[in-house]
């Protein structure tokens, strides 16, 4: 036995924070069963641990690059630091890591703009990327779209079994293809999430053809969920928020690219101006919660992936769809739960806002959200506003009225969010009965 543990104080405790020892006792059940599981999710966690701590090692990380520059940001130590870390993190040959970057959007549009030129084409080869890009692209009539700019789009659909179409890349990629956006999550989108493996052989697959494709992965939300990063099997470039995974938590703002000399200068050079490039850009008061999330971010991201696991084995059990099963591997932080009832969503969400350490008193309302055809709802009590590595969920209000789960900085809280929103949708008798009653 544990010394000093005592379950009967624990159970007390989460009583007190409202959850009734029959959600407890079920909670406890579908845990017991994903012991393994969860070693396999630490191991990952060790692994990536080592690797970011061996980049800070390398590159001589001090007590002196915690501080930051003003103005013009001249010979900050602490960023050209840091950037090096992240370049030794992803095996790249370099990165662009910065607070002026302002959302993952932002570093994906970045990463695109400053390394495609007018008359050049774009290539999606995994079927429609993320909503926010549709404008980037100009997929919707956007100003300052790519296709303002003369940058063509082309997009190949997955097949309908959810996997690449080969001859369908093979006949899109032309002597005008200059650039693949690849996104490894599937967002909030229904198929499968790419592992870094899959990633790897479309990459192959494509520069077989035409060797000068620049591969770009939005790595959003898959950073340190497996061994390998998509830089280690081929990419160009790795773009990511650090209000996500690699900010660890603590990140307040910012985003990433990690990738080859090239396609960083040209980036560095888009996001502050042709001749000044990464030679400036002041840190301000950003880089201890940097190097410090940084570091943390293989541990937080292992936590948000243990809680994605158990809803879905939580909630697989009293018969709700959810996507990805249990027991499915996982390449992202992300878990879908579908509801089928307006009523399940709202409660659900109700459940993980009440968990929060932030706003916990609020109730998240169904609102009408500009760009969605349906009201949506939103639960997030984040230190970081917006931060999806905190513990949030959202969902559209239409059928299947899924819920859309992610994030918790440590997976206690994950857990306890989880339970929260199962006691809520009992309480609102949403659902009628758990495996478990006193
Ligand atoms: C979050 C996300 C983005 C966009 O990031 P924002 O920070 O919300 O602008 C892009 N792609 C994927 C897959 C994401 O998860």
């Amino acid at each position: 036995m544990n010394a000093g543990f005592s379950e009967e104080a624990l159970i007390e405790q989460y009583e007190a924070m409202g959850i009734s020892r029959p959600v407890y006792r079920y909670a406890q059940s579908v845990l017991e069963d994903l012991k393994p599981r969860f070693e396999q999710i630490d191991q990952v966690a060790e692994y990536n641990q080592m690797k970011v701590i061996r980049a800070m090692q390398e590159a001589y990380v001090s007590e002196a690059c915690l501080h930051g520059t003003t103005g013009y940001g001249y010979n900050d130590l602490g960023r050209e630091t840091l950037e090096a870390v992240y370049a030794g993190v992803f095996h790249t040959e370099a990165a662009l890591v910065r607070p002026q970057i302002t959302c993952g959007t932002h570093a994906l549009a970045l990463a695109l703009m400053s390394n495609l030129r007018p008359g050049d084409e774009l290539l999606s080869p995994a079927g429609k990327p993320y909503d926010t890009l549709e404008e980037v692209i100009g997929i919707r009539p956007s100003r300052g779209s790519l296709k303002e700019y003369g940058i063509s789009y082309r997009q190949v659909d997955l097949t309908a079994e959810g996997g690449f179409d080969w001859e369908g890349i093979r006949g899109a990629i032309n002597e005008k293809t200059r650039m693949a956006t690849i996104q490894r999550s599937k967002g909030y989108q229904t198929r499968q999430t790419f592992s870094v493996e899959q990633i790897g052989e479309l990459i192959a697959f494509i520069k077989s053809i035409k060797p000068d494709v620049i591969c770009m992965v939005d790595n959003c939300y898959g950073e340190f969920t497996q061994l390998l990063e998509p830089s280690d099997v081929g990419a160009d470039l790795c773009v990511g928020s650090l209000i996500k995974n690699p900010g660890g938590g603590l990140a307040p703002i910012g985003g990433y690219l990690a990738g080859n000399r090239e396609c960083i200068e040209n980036a560095a050079c888009r996001l502050i101006s042709p001749g000044l490039g990464r030679e400036v850009g002041a840190t301000l008061n950003v880089l201890p919660s940097f190097y410090q999330g940084l570091f943390l971010a293989p541990a937080v991201t292992a936590g948000a992936v243990k809680g994605a696991v158990f809803a879905a084995s939580l909630y697989e059990r009293l018969g709700f769809r959810v996507v990805p099963k249990g027991d499915a591997p996982r390449f992202d932080i992300i878990q879908a739960v579908e509801f089928g009832t307006p009523e399940g969503l709202i409660a659900f969400c109700e459940g993980i806002q009440a968990a929060a350490p932030v706003d916990s008193f609020v109730t998240p309302q169904p609102w009408d959200m500009p760009g969605y055809d349906s009201q949506v709802i939103m639960a997030a009590g984040a230190f970081v506003s917006g931060a999806s590595i905190e513990l949030s969920a959202d969902g559209p209000l239409k059928a299947p009225y899924a819920a859309f789960f992610q994030g918790g900085l440590t997976w206690h809280h994950a857990r306890f969010g989880i339970m929260k929103s199962l006691q809520r949708c009992l309480d609102r008798k949403v659902i009628d009965q758990i495996p478990f009653t006193d």
